[in-house]
């Protein structure tokens, strides 16, 4: 089955095309046909394309909207330009979106029928940002391929939904939780499936046995508590503010802060917390950047005080994470490392794991360095208790595939 995996945000679509099917999931041997994204979507927009050949190209096209950007992706990609091999919108033969928020209703991918988009609907109060460009996604593929072509949502909340009562709620009064859904959700969740599925997968283990902290450490970051092969913690919350120190976002604070800072600073609520969305985190501390490469550089190279600052920072916040999780499953089979930090800087995650030694987590340096660039494998001593890995997700992958099981109704999507 050749589907196309779509995630629709506000300026930008991201896409990849991936052929999979049973025995292709069964051997590890989907073929990913070709990726890449469109950016500025409304005006002159930039499209970058990795081709089949492993090529790149960058293209300009006026695409006003999300609807011109999908027509013109599909025609794209079916045509011999693509170098995909299709030659017809009729070879692309299923959807694939992912969709930010499933809320409480969604706890597996679905088959997008109109109950569910009332259900991505009823959820737009919960994501605002996400969650209503992602159903123009769906609407935009529907009058792209037609109504004949099955789509799927997969859904950046759902793998959360097993997480239990106690962790989920804020120690708030209860009514809130009934009355406004106020509770933690989580997101990266298809991250942190795809993560767990593949350390699985590496390490021969059942589904049941697997007892992991992941940590997706990108632009955005999340740790994830994962026993018997499901989230049971993630620290991610009400929305991807809450938890570790992240590129601009501050992760967890003292909720007081928000009115204070308001107030000595004439800014309203909505101010702060788009200071706390955007401007805090590793560029907030370091006052230079939010990309952890450049913040390297500034802290080794130039001996910059405050960007060593906001490595520790992130690093100490990702270690005490880590630490909680193990208490809260009584122990820890392996952390997991992922996302653009987590697959590529050994030195990040060297100091993530620097003093966890006492949990049993011993690192081989010449293991930690070679894992880069997209490579996965373990980086502990032989003869740790606790073992570190790198394990680089692959959303769209794990997308595609929930897609071919959703449509061919084959087994429940599992990690
Ligand atoms: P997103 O969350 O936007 O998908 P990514 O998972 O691609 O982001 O991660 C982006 C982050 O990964 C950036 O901070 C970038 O600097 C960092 N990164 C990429 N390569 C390296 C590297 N070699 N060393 C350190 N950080 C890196």
């Amino acid at each position: 089955m050749n589907v196309l995996v779509l995630n629709a945000g506000s300026a930008t679509l991201k896409f990849q095309v991936v052929v999979t099917d049973a025995d292709r999931i069964a051997t590890d041997h989907d073929e990913k046909l070709i990726r890449g994204q469109i950016e500025r979507i409304g005006g002159e927009s930039v499209i970058t394309l990795r081709l089949p050949d492993g090529s790149s190209r960058k293209r300009t096209a006026a695409l006003r909207d999300l609807r011109a950007a999908v027509d013109w992706l599909v025609g794209f990609v079916t045509s011999t330009d693509s170098g995909t091999g299709l030659t017809a919108r009729a070879d692309l033969h299923a959807v694939g979106h992912r969709v930010v928020h499933g809320g409480e209703q969604f706890r597996n991918s679905v088959l997008v029928d109109e109950a569910v988009l009332r259900g991505i609907e009823e959820n737009v109060e919960l994501a605002p940002l996400h969650n209503p460009h992602n159903l123009r996604g769906i609407e935009a593929a529907r009058a792209a391929l037609g109504d004949g072509v099955p789509q799927v949502a997969v859904f950046d909340t759902a793998f959360h939904q097993t997480l239990p009562e106690h962790a989920y709620l804020y120690a708030i009064p209860y009514p809130l939780y009934r009355r406004h859904k106020v509770r933690r959700y989580g997101f990266h969740g298809t991250s942190h499936r795809s993560i767990a599925y593949r350390f699985r997968k590496l390490t021969g283990r059942a589904r049941a046995d697997v007892r992991i902290v992941t940590l997706h450490l990108g632009n955005g970051c999340s740790a994830c508590a994962i026993l018997g092969g499901e989230s049971i913690d993630t620290s991610m919350g009400f929305t991807p503010l809450e938890g570790l120190v992240m590129g601009t976002r501050a992760g967890d604070i003292d909720a007081a802060l928000l009115d204070y800072i308001g107030a000595k600073e004439g800014m309203s609520l909505p101010q702060v917390e788009t200071m706390l969305n955007n401007q805090s985190g590793l560029l907030g501390i370091s006052g230079l950047t939010n990309d952890m490469r450049d913040l390297l550089a500034e802290a080794n190279e130039l001996h910059d005080r405050r960007a060593r600052l906001a490595i520790e920072m992130f690093c100490y916040r990702a270690r005490k994470y880590v630490g909680s999780y193990l208490a809260g499953m009584g122990g820890a089979d392996a952390v997991v490392f992922a996302g653009g930090v987590g697959e590529n800087s050994p030195e990040i995650r060297a100091r993530i794991c620097e003093g966890l030694e006492w949990a049993g987590l011993r690192i081989d340096p010449a293991a930690n360095q070679a894992l880069v660039g997209g490579h996965e494998g373990r980086f502990s001593t032989p003869d740790a208790p606790l073992e570190a890995w790198v394990v680089p997700t692959d959303e769209e992958l794990l997308i595609a595939r929930d897609t071919y099981r959703v449509v061919c109704a084959v087994d429940a999507p599992k990690t």
